[in-house]
C-alpha cells in the first residue's frame, strides 16, 4: 500500500494515488453504515497506522471502545462525535482524542459527507461492541440517545 513510490498525490477528491479504498470493515462484523476506510500509511518499520474514513451524509461508524487509542483530525465536513459520555459538533481540523475503553462514534449529521484522519497502533485489540446493559446506561442521557437515534440535539 505504501509500495516503493514516496509520491502519492491526491486526485482532489479526498482519494490518493495507489490507495484502495475500502470497506470499513468485514459486512455484518458490526453496526455500522455507508463508511469507507484508506489506509495512507502503515509502513512496517512505523507502530502506527494512518487511515482516512469517510462517511456519506447520514453514515456513521462503530459504536465501540477498546484498549488502543485514537488519534482523531476531522478532515472533511461537519458532523458529530460521542466520546465517552460527550456528544460534540465536529468541524475540519477539529481533534479528537480517545482513550482507552471510551466508547466513540463519529456519525455524518450535517448533510454532507463526513471525513476524518484518524491514527492508530498497528498492533492493537479488537473493538468492543456495547452489550444490552451498556446501551441501556448510554442511552440514559438524552443527548446521547438523540445523537444514537441519528438526530443529534443542537
Ligand atoms: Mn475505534
Amino acid at each position: 500500500m505504501t509500495g516503493s513510490n514516496p509520491f502519492r498525490p491526491t486526485d482532489g477528491g479526498f482519494r490518493w494515488e495507489g490507495v484502495d479504498r475500502m470497506a470499513y470493515k468485514e459486512e455484518g462484523s458490526a453496526p455500522f453504515l455507508a463508511i469507507s476506510r484508506q489506509i495512507l500509511f502503515a509502513d512496517p518499520t512505523l507502530k502506527c497506522e494512518l487511515r482516512y474514513f469517510e462517511m456519506d451524509t447520514g453514515g456513521y461508524s462503530t459504536l465501540e471502545r477498546h484498549e488502543h487509542v485514537h488519534a482523531v483530525m476531522v478532515f472533511r465536513g461537519h458532523g458529530h462525535c460521542l466520546v465517552g459520555g460527550e456528544v460534540r459538533e465536529v468541524k475540519p481540523h477539529d481533534l479528537v482524542t480517545i482513550q482507552p475503553m471510551t466508547w466513540h462514534q463519529f456519525r455524518a449529521t450535517k448533510g454532507e459527507p463526513l471525513g476524518f484522519l484518524c491514527m492508530v497502533n498497528a498492533e492493537r485489540d479488537k473493538p468492543r461492541l456495547p452489550n444490552d446493559e451498556e446501551m441501556k446506561a448510554l442511552r440514559a442521557d438524552p443527548r446521547v440517545a438523540a445523537f444514537l437515534d441519528g438526530k443529534p440535539k443542537p
